[in-house]
């Protein structure tokens, strides 16, 4: 996927070539083991049920051309996703099938289409060409939920200058007061690439978050 900065963080310089992966990157296959009660009882398994149960059912909208997939003038292939994000819970519908709920938002652009839709993961998959790719990323996105709650209890450590930094997966993170709020800096150790938070925010934890959601990005599109 191409990167393109995103509204709320920007790089200082061009990001690593995309052909090497960060290092931090993994395959993450979640094994559903269905046929296994155990397996389905076991609370991150149900999630995947769960979760398997949408993909389903957004895949039968899209089958069926529920929303934009009848309307004239919407380009059916050759969408690119330009950012993904966890909403937290099923919060928004598919602005494509226009009938899905959706959790993991993948924000689809098209040369010929003027606005960025936010989709579903399936519907996403067929914008793209890539439902594999569009599935894998919506997994790398779901198995960093767990982490983001305990992203602000982790230890972070405090710079000369004050600041609350921190240092995982291959990231630096700095959070900063800024202009009465607070700002954050996530650093990809080993290059030289840098992203700023365009935005201030008004507590540190918020802009502890913001960097968290920045690192998942930064992921999401090397996946
Ligand atoms: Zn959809």
């Amino acid at each position: 996927m191409q990167h393109r900065p995103n509204k709320r963080f920007s790089p200082t310089r061009n990001r690593a070539p995309r052909s090497t992966p960060h290092p931090r990157l993994r395959a993450s296959a979640v094994s559903v083991g269905l046929s296994c009660r155990w397996a389905i009882n076991h609370p991150v398994n149900r999630a995947v049920h769960r979760k398997m149960g949408t993909l389903k059912q957004e895949e039968k909208l899209v089958a069926a051309g529920r929303g934009k997939w009848s309307q004239a003038g919407v380009p059916h292939k050759g969408w690119q996703c330009v950012d993904i994000e966890d909403l937290g819970e099923l919060q928004i519908t598919c602005q494509m099938c226009e009938s899905q709920a959706i959790r993991y938002v993948h924000h689809m652009q098209h040369p010929d289409y003027s606005e960025v839709l936010e989709v579903g993961c399936i519907c996403a998959g067929h914008m793209e060409g890539d439902l594999i790719g569009a599935r894998a990323r919506e997994t790398s996105m779901k198995n960093r939920a767990s982490k983001r709650k305990r992203w602000l209890t982790r230890k972070w450590k405090i710079s000369q200058k004050g600041n609350p930094w921190l240092s995982t997966d291959g990231y630096r993170v700095t959070v900063y007061e800024r202009g009465g709020g607070w700002a954050a800096t996530v650093s990809v150790e080993g290059t030289s690439n840098v992203y700023h938070a365009r935005r201030n925010y008004n507590t540190m934890d918020l802009a502890k978050l913001a960097a968290f959601d920045q690192i998942t990005r930064i992921e999401a599109r090397n996946v």
